[in-house]
This record gives structure tokens, C-alpha cells and sequence, in this order.
């Protein structure tokens, strides 16, 4: 017997950062969207103990040990729950690693989900959503999907309504950036500056409540991007390709260095991530849509 769960990936369409708390945390206005990339996770029973292995075009850069995160969240519901964390995941890995999409925490969510199923735990979904926000910021999102605004270090979930489809290319980049090395740069390119409380963008929600591209295309702002950029100058070149090519807005996904591309139809994304793929400024492009549901047993 075994429990594949199917998760997306996200973009985040705000994210406001805050200066850094004495924890050295930043208090976050995040507005994430779940878009059409994902992951699956298979958890099959394993007498002989834990094991997780991946496939996939970036398996050699996914952990395999207990710093994965579909470990670590098999590992914290069996600790919940009295049990040996005796089980197989594998992890079928289509979104970019360590590409600002949040596919660790996506991975998280997923196994937890799984196992949960697998083990018939009876937990209830409050009590999978703490445990989420327990393995990461952007875990609880992983699991609910949709939209929705996070607060707090982001695991702080409202859901928000969305009204209608949004059409999205991404460019994925060679090699990842660090979020943590994107926040401290963030930390260095602020310092002795004034920054502002993170706040969620009334404007932009109402875009998306109304489904409305072109007011989000106005809206959309990641306070991470001079941080991304300032690491990964080559970006630029990427974000001005698709908006040459004819995307309503361009921007840093999350941390990057994946760059996100916000069109008008699923027709002018196709011929947007055409342009980009032939400009040579970044290693693949994707053509997908958001929202989409979160965690999802298939
Ligand atoms: P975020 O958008 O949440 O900041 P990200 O998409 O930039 O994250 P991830 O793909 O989640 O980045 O990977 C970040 C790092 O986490 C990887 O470099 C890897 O070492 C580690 N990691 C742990 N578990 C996983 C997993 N299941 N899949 C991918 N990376 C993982």
C-alpha cells in the first residue's frame, strides 16, 4: 500500500519585508500564489526505516538525509503520534531546487500528507497546519494552496479569493541562490535605512479578487529582488527579455533566482516563454497558470 500527494509550486506576487526582528527573522506581507508546477510524493511503508530518495532533472541537488524536508515532516508527525517514522518517500521532483518556488516546503507538505494518510493518524488540519508551520515559513501555504496573505515570518495564513486564472511563464535559471544569503544581502543593501512595516498591498488584492492581470501586472513587488539581483546580476537580462517579448510584468520569484513573467492569455504566455527560451538568458523556461489547490492526495 502507498499514498502519492501531489503539490504545486508558488510565486509570490507581494512580498514586503520588514527590517530584521532581533531573532534575526524578518516580519513578512506575503502574497502567494500556488501555480501549475509540482511535485509528488510516494510514502510506502518501510520496515527497514526512513528512507527518502528523488527523481527528476535536479535530483543530484536534493538531500536525501534527515535535512530533507519530507523527512524532517514524517519524522515530526511520528513524534506526534508515538511511532517510528518507518516509511519510503519518493520524492518525483518537477519543481526548480532551490529556486525561490518554495519546493522543499512543497515537499514537506506532501509527505506529511502522505504519512498522514498512510498511518491513519486521525490528526486534524489544524493540527497538520501547525506542524507545517513548525518545518518552515512557507509550509502551511504548501499545504492549503490557492492564494492567500502571510504574515508573521509568512506562516501566518489568510486565504484569499481569487477571481479568475492567471497565466504566468517562468524562466529557470542554472544553479540556485540561498534564501538565507538573499536576506542577509537584503540586511546589507537596507542597512542605515528606514524600512518600512511589511503591509499587504490593498490594490494588489483586489486584482486578484477580481482576477484583473492587468491591475495585478501593476501591482505585483518583491522587496527581495535588488537583494537577488545585487547576487545574480545576470537576472536583469532575463526579466527584460520577457518583458520585451511582451509580458505584463516581470519579477524575482521569491528568493530567485527563478524570474516570473505575468501574461495576458495563456496564448501570449506560450509566445513569451518562446522568445525567452530562444534569448539565451536563462537555462528553461515553464508556461503555467495559478491558482491551483494545495496538497492533494492523487
Ligand atoms: P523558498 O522559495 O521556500 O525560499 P526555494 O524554492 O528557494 O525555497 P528549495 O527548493 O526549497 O528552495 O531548496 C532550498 C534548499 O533546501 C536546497 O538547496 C536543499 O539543500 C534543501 N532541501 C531540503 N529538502 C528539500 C527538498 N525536499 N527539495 C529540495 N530541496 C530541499
Amino acid at each position: 500500500m502507498s499514498v502519492t500527494v501531489r503539490v504545486p509550486a508558488k510565486v509570490n506576487v507581494q512580498l514586503a519585508v520588514g527590517a530584521a526582528r532581533p531573532d534575526g527573522f524578518h516580519d513578512l506581507a506575503n502574497v502567494f500564489l500556488a501555480v501549475g508546477l509540482y511535485d509528488e510524493v510516494t510514502a510506502t511503508p518501510s520496515p527497514g526505516g526512513l528512507r527518502v530518495t528523488c527523481s527528476g532533472p535536479d535530483a543530484d541537488q536534493v538531500p536525501l538525509d534527515r535535512t530533507n524536508l519530507a523527512a524532517r515532516a514524517a519524522e515530526a508527525l511520528a513524534a506526534r503520534y508515538g511511532r517510528t517514522p518507518d516509511v519510503h518517500l519518493h520524492i518525483a521532483k518537477d519543481i526548480p531546487v532551490a529556486g525561490g518556488m518554495a519546493g522543499g516546503s512543497a515537499d514537506g507538505a506532501a509527505a506529511l500528507l502522505a504519512c498522514d494518510a498512510l498511518w491513519q493518524t486521525g490528526a486534524s488540519r489544524p493540527e497538520l497546519l501547525e506542524i507545517c508551520a513548525e518545518l518552515g515559513s512557507d509550509v502551511p501555504f504548501s499545504m492549503v494552496g490557492g492564494a492567500a496573505l502571510g504574515t508573521g515570518r509568512g506562516e501566518m495564513l489568510t486565504e484569499l479569493e481569487v477571481g479568475g486564472t492567471f497565466h504566468w511563464v517562468f524562466a529557470l535559471a542554472d544553479g540556485g541562490l540561498s534564501t538565507p544569503a538573499v536576506f542577509r544581502e537584503f540586511d546589507r543593501l537596507t542597512e542605515g535605512t528606514d524600512v518600512s512595516e511589511p503591509v499587504a498591498s490593498p490594490e494588489l488584492l483586489t486584482a486578484l479578487a477580481k482576477g484583473d492581470a492587468h491591475a495585478l501586472a501593476a501591482t505585483l513587488v518583491n522587496d527581495l529582488q535588488p537583494a537577488a539581483l545585487s547576487l545574480r546580476p545576470s537576472l536583469a537580462d532575463t526579466l527584460a527579455a520577457g518583458t520585451a517579448a511582451g509580458a505584463l510584468a516581470a519579477l524575482v520569484s521569491g528568493s530567485g533566482p527563478t524570474t516570473a513573467f505575468l501574461c495576458e492569455s495563456a496564448a501570449a504566455a506560450e509566445k513569451v516563454a518562446k522568445t525567452l527560451s530562444a534569448s539565451g538568458t536563462c537555462r528553461s523556461v515553464r508556461v503555467t497558470a495559478g491558482p491551483v489547490p494545495g496538497a492533494t492526495i492523487v
